[in-house]
């Protein structure tokens, strides 16, 4: 990678004005054969010529531009500025995650908490992923841990790769996937563990975490927190809103996943809840 950037912006000097090239892109995110590439405004009237640069010199089948995640279902809803396949199939820590990078957020900044993930349960264990995405951090823990874990993933789209990728990773036996808002979801006090990988509002998902939660049971409860109400919050709402559905909470461990926005972390709380 070293002579990677140099080589690109070798190439582009005799395409672009000489002023654009300073503003060439100097970071990617590449998954699988797509790249992922964040360009300024200014350089968008050559967004072809660049792409297919750095297609080449890269060796991937498409090329991206980065673009802000949101809605409900976290899309990323990404322009295809070379090629015109973003479905690909990305590896890391032993699993092979398939999806549309188009369109389905895959954040970089997470691994960790992948990794992490397929070391956390152990074998006899209930997990429910509550927002399992294409099984971001519910694949490793079947794979890696070997518990039995169930999926609920509310978009049909994302959901199509969710159950492709536990037929990919071979973990069908262990492994159940429901397109469905995870509020319609029927379990009730069965999980040893339940994964909340969801940011801004999953403090509105608490009393059904706690409903399908054992009597005593361990949550990752992510979401984005104001620097200014930290480190109280956000355990402080998780608690208050435990103790009203009986549940006494026990923080264990927070950690800092990402910074969110200008002043605003993503952040992940282990709590381990038991009845009162
Ligand atoms: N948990 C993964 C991670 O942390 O990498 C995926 C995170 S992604 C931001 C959240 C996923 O939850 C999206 O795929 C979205 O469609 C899904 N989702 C949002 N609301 C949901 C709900 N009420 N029930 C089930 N899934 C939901």
């Amino acid at each position: 990678t070293q002579l990677i950037k140099p080589r690109i912006r070798e190439i582009l000097s005799n395409i672009l004005p000489p002023e654009l090239v300073d503003l060439l892109p100097k970071h990617w995110v590449q998954l699988g054969d797509v790249l992922i590439l964040p360009l300024r405004e200014e350089l968008l009237p050559y967004k072809e010529e660049i792409a297919k640069v750095y297609a080449e010199i890269l060796g991937v089948k498409t090329v991206l531009r980065k673009g802000k995640i949101g809605g409900e279902f976290r899309e990323t809803n990404y322009e295809i500025i070379y090629g015109n396949d973003p479905i690909t199939i990305h590896k890391e820590n032993g699993i092979l995650y398939k999806f549309d990078a188009s369109k389905v957020m895959f954040s970089p900044a997470n691994v960790k908490e992948r990794v992490r993930m397929a070391r956390v349960a152990k074998p006899n264990e209930l997990v429910v992923d509550m927002f399992a995405g294409i099984g971001h951090l519910s694949i490793p823990i079947a794979k890696h841990c070997g518990a039995r874990v169930i999926a609920i993933e509310k978009s049909p789209y994302t959901f199509k790769f969710l159950v492709e990728n536990i037929e990919l990773n071979k973990v069908q036996e262990r492994m159940t996937a429901y397109n469905i808002d995870n509020r319609e979801f029927k379990g009730e006090n069965m999980a040893n563990r339940i994964l909340m990988g969801y940011v801004v509002k999953t403090h509105e998902f608490i009393p059904k975490a706690l409903e399908i939660a054992k009597d005593e049971a361990i949550i990752h409860y992510h979401n984005t927190v104001p620097e200014k109400l930290m480190p109280e919050e956000p355990f402080k709402t998780f608690q208050e809103t435990a103790r009203e559905y009986n549940y006494e909470a026990e923080l264990l461990e927070s950690r800092i996943i990402k910074r969110y926005a200008p002043g605003v972390w993503h952040i992940v709380l282990d709590v381990r809840v038991f009845k009162k």
